[in-house]
């Protein structure tokens, strides 16, 4: 036996159940034994006959007499028994189960968990589970654990399946966690935790084989992230480095700017130049919320890069926005002497060429564009430094695309901010800098929940601020899955306020389901004012300006996570106009209000997701599932004090063993998990 032994030859079983297996992703002995319970029903506490309750489970251990079958006379089939401990019995009764007839017997020694019933002056066992009482229960009489069940395949019969086969984990789990940490944090070995975790035998037990097993999976993560951070700094660049011309940036920016920066732009700014004039090249994530100045820190490292003779690229998810970025940056430099241009998609191919070979000779000193940017054609002559906007709309291997060529120095952006120690472990590969400061002088939004009976006068404020030349968005709720029915959605509620609500206002609508070149056209009509209205799904583009909306209506705000409302919320308020963020919503739950109320009350998007994460958990926070980490399955992305002492490990052995050469099974279970990273 070993992990990768094919199901079929580890236990005996069906075809048909050995499909459902597969249905859940378990093909070998390995998947299987790492197949968790999903929760545990504490029955280890037994109950004598005389102490049996009516309003709870009761676990009795006894011995059956006076089973028989009964039919009534409504032609129902009862199977009706006596269990007897030391101090009394009582009666059983099991519905429709006339199996059982053939499994129980008299003088039986039996567990039986159930409810009880107390009717006439006597108490009733209702259609208890049982189990023949043996030395290791597995379905009543201990901490029970319950499984996800798909059709055929129940929580008794994984139980079943998976306890003979624990006694082989010590063999087939060899430890691989350095011994000092397993010490230092008073961990459970790997195939103690394994046995634990199925069949606890305590709940303190159970405790320690949870926090064993969320540890090793938020350790791999980061160690695998350090340790591919350390490879890729050995990696002389094809570069010399940069050195910061602190002189010109400071003109530039006293001079050129119509603004002074915020202290947090400057601190970004610092933390990245300093990594610019480092032998290794840089590997930096710039979080900050919509609209706090990302794009002119991004343009000051940039000009850094073109003065030492270097060329950069700046690459962003969607046409317009690279556009947006173009003209921006354009301007930004229009005192100097740049070489910038701009490649898309639809870029005529005779001026593509050109393109390539100026890229190529280094004529051109910043090219801004689409995914344009890490086509075949495109070869630099000495890239020096590569942008990235918006990155999670960038799948992991677009990213490191851009990297491969020259092994320029690296700057992602993204506002779609997480806390610190999440993003440690998302981005373990990258330093972090954070702008978490507005540039002064912006006029919050100001966020509303309406209730229903005030829709009308909504409609009507709003027709009135579109008369005054301001343009809305509203956005559909989100339809789980099926694209048909968000198209549906959208589609029915584009029609319904165009012809019964604004009839006089034009609007258009936007889905998932139209190609990228006609998202833009619609952005790009919208933009210039073609429409006073947008209706989308959550598809609606990020990061695009367009200053003259003021108005944002969310329909089932409750449905969409806290950071995602407020990514909605980012598409206004760019402008001079007071912008307004009016949010509906269609099951008015406490937990639902209590949670758009953080929208009210706070504008900060790392607060957001903070109060998301407490609230909802990792898996509802905008950006998580894009990053590419694979699931996890015991430990919560939002456990920081695990995430701080893992990373603490995984830097401290990556510093003094680098490539895990004392550590030989450690560095095989990396590559495993090499393997499980979502590939795009
Ligand atoms: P984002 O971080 O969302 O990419 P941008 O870089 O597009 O934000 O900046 C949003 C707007 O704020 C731009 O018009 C930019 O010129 C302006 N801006 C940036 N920094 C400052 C500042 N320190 N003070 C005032 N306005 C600023
Ligand atoms: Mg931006």
């Amino acid at each position: 036996m070993h992990l990768k032994t094919p199901l079929s030859k580890a236990i005996s079983t069906t075809k048909h159940h050995l499909s459902k297996l597969e249905n859940l992703g378990i093909e070998n002995l390995g998947d299987f034994l790492r197949y968790f319970p999903r929760t545990y029903n504490d029955q280890s506490n037994l109950r004598k006959i005389i102490e049996i309750r009516t309003d709870d489970i009761n676990v009795i251990k006894g011995t059956l007499s006076q089973i028989i079958e009964i039919k009534t006379k409504y032609g129902k089939k009862l199977i009706k028994a006596k269990l007897t401990d030391e101090t009394g019995s009582v009666d059983i009764v099991w519905f429709n189960q006339q199996y059982l007839k053939r499994v129980l017997y008299n003088g039986q020694k039996i567990i039986l968990s159930g409810r009880a019933k107390f009717e006439l002056g006597k108490i009733t066992l209702i259609s208890p589970e049982f189990e023949a009482s043996q030395k290791k229960q597995l379905h009543t009489a201990r901490i029970v654990p319950v499984y996800h069940e798909t059709d055929g395949l129940n929580s008794k019969w994984i139980r079943e399946k998976i306890n003979p086969l624990l006694k082989y984990s010590k063999t087939l789990f060899t430890e691989y966690l350095p011994a000092e940490i397993l010490k230092k944090e008073n961990l459970m070995s790997y195939h103690e935790a394994l046995i634990e975790v199925h069949f606890p035998n305590s709940l303190e037990k159970l405790e320690k084989a949870k926090n064993r097993l969320a540890f090793d999976e938020l350790f791999l993560l980061q160690l695998k992230a350090i340790q591919k951070k350390w490879l890729w700094q050995q990696v002389e660049p094809q570069n010399q480095k940069i050195i910061a011309n602190h002189e010109i940036t400071t003109n530039f920016i006293n001079n050129e700017l119509p603004f002074e920066l915020t202290n947090a732009q400057k601190s970004a700014l610092n933390e990245i130049i300093g990594d610019l004039e480092k032998k290794h090249p840089m590997s930096r994530l710039l979080q900050g919320d919509v609209g706090s100045g990302k794009t002119i820190v991004a343009g000051l490292a940039i000009m850094n890069t073109i003065l030492n003779g270097y060329q950069s690229a700046l690459m962003a998810p969607t046409e317009i926005l690279a556009e947006q970025h173009y003209k921006t940056i354009f301007k930004l430099f229009k005192n100097k002497n740049f070489n910038i241009k701009f490649l898309s998609g639809s870029t005529k191919q005779s001026e593509k060429k050109e393109l390539y070979s100026q890229i190529e000779n280094g004529t051109v000193d910043l090219i801004i564009g689409t995914h344009a940017l890490i086509q075949q054609g495109v070869k630099f002559n000495n890239l020096g430094l590569a942008v990235i906007d918006e990155q999670h709309r960038f799948g992991v291997e677009q990213r490191s695309k851009l990297k491969e060529q020259q092994n320029p120095n690296l700057l992602s952006m993204t506002a779609t901010p997480i806390p610190r120690t999440l993003a440690m472990t998302v981005y373990g590969d990258q330093d972090l800098s954070i702008i978490d400061e507005m540039p002064k002088g912006r006029i919050p939004i100001i966020t509303r929940i309406i209730p229903e009976k005030k829709r009308k006068d909504a409609y009507n404020w709003i027709k009135d601020r579109i008369k005054k030349g301001r343009q809305a968005f509203v956005i559909c709720p989100l339809v789980d899955e099926s694209d048909t029915l968000e198209l549906k959605s959208v589609v029915s509620e584009y029609e319904y306020l165009q012809n019964e609500i604004f009839p006089e206002l034009k609007l258009t609508f936007i889905h998932g389901k139209l190609k990228a070149q006609e998202k833009e056209k619609i952005m790009t009509d919208f933009k210039d004012h073609k429409y006073d209205l947008l209706v989308s799904t959550s598809v609606i583009e990020v990061g695009i300006d367009i200053p003259n909306a003021s108005i944002i209506l969310i329909e089932g705000a409750e449905r969409f996570g806290l950071s995602q409302l407020h990514q909605f919320r980012g598409r206004v308020g760019r402008g001079e106009h007071q912008s307004y963020c009016f949010l509906f919503m269609q099951n008015y739950s406490q937990t639902a209000i209590q949670r758009l109320k953080a929208m009210v009350d706070h504008t900060s998007g790392f607060k957001l997701s903070e109060i998301d994460l407490e609230l909802r958990g990792s898996g509802h926070i905008y950006g998580i599932r894009q990053s590419g980490i694979p699931d996890l399955k015991m430990a919560s992305l939002s456990d920081s004090k695990t995430i701080t002492t893992a990373r603490k490990h995984a830097e401290n052995l990556i510093e003094n063993d680098p490539y895990l050469k004392n550590y030989p099974k450690l560095a095989e279970k990396i590559s495993e998990l090499e393997k499980m990273y979502i590939k795009d």
